[in-house]
This record gives C-alpha cells, structure tokens and sequence, in this order.
C-alpha cells in the first residue's frame, strides 16, 4: 500500500515553492490510491512558530488537499528520537562531536575527519554524529534516474542530535517516515544531497528504503531557491484553483482549454480529481524553474 507525505518546516507560511511539494507528493499518492500524511517538522524550536503550523494547516485544507490521519507533531515526539539514537549509541554507529561552527567554517566548510577518531562520547551537551558506513554512493531516483553521490557532495558524518540540543533534521526525518511507513518520498529536489545519508541511516537501523521522487524547485529571480529564508511571498489564495494549476503547470502537467482557459469555474476538488487522474510522474521536468517564467497556459 502506498503511504507518501508532506512534511513543512512551520518557520513560515507556505509559498509558492512548497505548494509544488505539496501538491507533487498529493497528486502522486492519490494516483497510486495511496495515503497521503502530513507531518510538522517543527523540532528546531527556534526556527518553528505554532502559528505557522495553524496556517500551514489552513492554506492546504482551503486548497483541497486534505491529508490521512492525525498529522504527526515533531515537537511531541523527543522521547521516541531519544530511543533511536539509544539504539544508534549501541550499535557504535555514534560519537560526540564539540566542533563549533567557526572551526567548520576555518576547515573549508567540511565537518573535520580526525574528529571520529577522537571518539568522544555522546554526553550531554555534545553534538552526536552519525558514523556512516559510507555505503551508500548512489540510487535511482523516479523522477532523475540514477544518482551518484559524486554530483551531490554532503557531509558524511551528519549531525544526529545538535549541540544545542535539538534532534536533527536527517534522524527525525529518516525515524518519523519509518513510524509512519512512508513507501516513497516525494519532495524538493534540495534534499537530494541529504538523501545518500538518509538512506544510509535506515541500512544502519534496518528499516526498509522507500523510494524517492525529486521534484523541481521554484527559483526566485536572483536564481536561489524560493524559500522563507528568501522571503518568498506567502499564497495569494483568493483564486485558489488559479493557484493549483500554476503549480500543477510547474511540475510538468497539463490541462485541457477548457480548464486552463477558466480554472475558476472549477471547485478544487474538482480541479484535484481531474490533476490525479491524468498526473504523469514522467512529466514532471528535471530542471528547477523560476517562478515568475511560468505560465498556466
Ligand atoms: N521540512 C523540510 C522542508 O520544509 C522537508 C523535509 C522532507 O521532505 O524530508 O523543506
């Protein structure tokens, strides 16, 4: 059975760029007849506002994309990150990392190898880092083919818990879509880097590995990624079927006159029932786009 997901960060409203992950993951998973679960990544506290959760919420439902199940609350759930890093501890798959930012930083950027052969403990207060096996150096996308570590360099040694004491973002990910028997995983195609250790991390706990979809980004006219670091303007959802097509345009579908000539004149039910019947995951282009070069014809 198909179980696919939607994660936001709530550090701000949702925005062009992680409406195509929304719809993108929704269309797919309801074109598999599978469910659809959305899960709040709001364990880093001093990036996440409750009040983003609640309009995250909003603009989705107002959307019609309305997800399976109670949505899954990073921030309630410490206790279950805690055992997993436990088991991690003891498997010898860890170990406590001071290095601060500014000596990564005088280091080239790179997280400094010798520091896993100083093996320090994973006490309180210590960053905990992964010590990844390193064999994970390629998989195959559904969307981009086959993809090799080589092109997308990342950190090898991802950090596991912070040294300010959040859990990171790749063991909460890798935990919460295991909890929540995610089979694929469609999203931005910005994780692609994270992916190789993600994939890594389910080997070491011996969880099953889903599949990957990478979606295009949405690009601001400077060419960066339109995120909330960017300051990307949040939805317009006064003419929300308008909204959906654009989106949906964006990943590579493509709608008859009838409906792209007057997308209002649809609900958005409607117009989602039409999008998961015709949705082609072939479609859907490799390459990041900006979002003011679309156009919904
Ligand atoms: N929370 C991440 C974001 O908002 C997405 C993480 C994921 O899909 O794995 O960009």
């Amino acid at each position: 059975m198909y179980r696919g997901r939607f994660a936001p960060t709530p550090s701000g409203p949702l925005h062009f760029g992680s409406l195509t992950a929304a719809l993108g993951s929704f269309l797919r998973a309801r074109s598999q007849g599978g469910s659809w679960l959305l899960r709040i990544e709001d364990i880093d506290e001093t990036r996440s506002r409750p009040e983003y959760t609640d309009l995250i919420l909003k603009d989705l439902e107002a959307l019609g994309l309305i997800w399976d199940e109670a949505p899954l609350i990073q921030s309630q759930r410490r206790e279950f990150y805690r055992d997993i890093l436990d088991t991690l501890n003891s498997r010898g798959l860890t170990y406590g990392c001071n290095c601060t930012r500014s000596l990564i930083k005088l280091n080239g950027g790179h997280h400094p190898e010798d520091c896993r052969l100083r093996n320090l403990p994973c006490h309180e207060g210590a960053g905990i880092r992964f010590r990844n096996p390193g064999n994970v150096t390629s998989f195959t996308d559904l969307i981009r083919g086959p993809l090799s570590l080589n092109d997308y360099p990342a950190e090898p040694d991802f950090l596991l818990k912070r040294r300010d004491g959040f859990f990171a973002y790749n063991l909460v990910s890798v935990a919460d879509d295991r909890a929540s028997g995610i089979t694929e995983i469609v999203r931005g195609a910005d994780l692609i880097p994270d992916t190789f250790g993600q994939i890594g991390l389910c080997q070491a706990l011996g969880y099953p590995v889903p599949a990957y979809a990478s979606l295009p980004l949405a690009l601001s006219e400077n060419g960066s990624k339109y995120s909330k670091q960017n300051h990307a303007p949040g939805l317009d959802l006064s003419s929300p079927v308008t909204l959906l097509l654009k989106a949906a345009t964006f990943l590579g579908q493509t709608f008859p006159p009838e409906i792209s000539g007057d997308p209002e004149s649809l609900t958005v039910t409607e117009f989602l029932d039409y999008a998961v019947k015709h949705f082609a995951i072939n479609s859907v282009p490799r390459s990041s786009r900006m979002v003011s070069q679309i156009s919904e014809s």
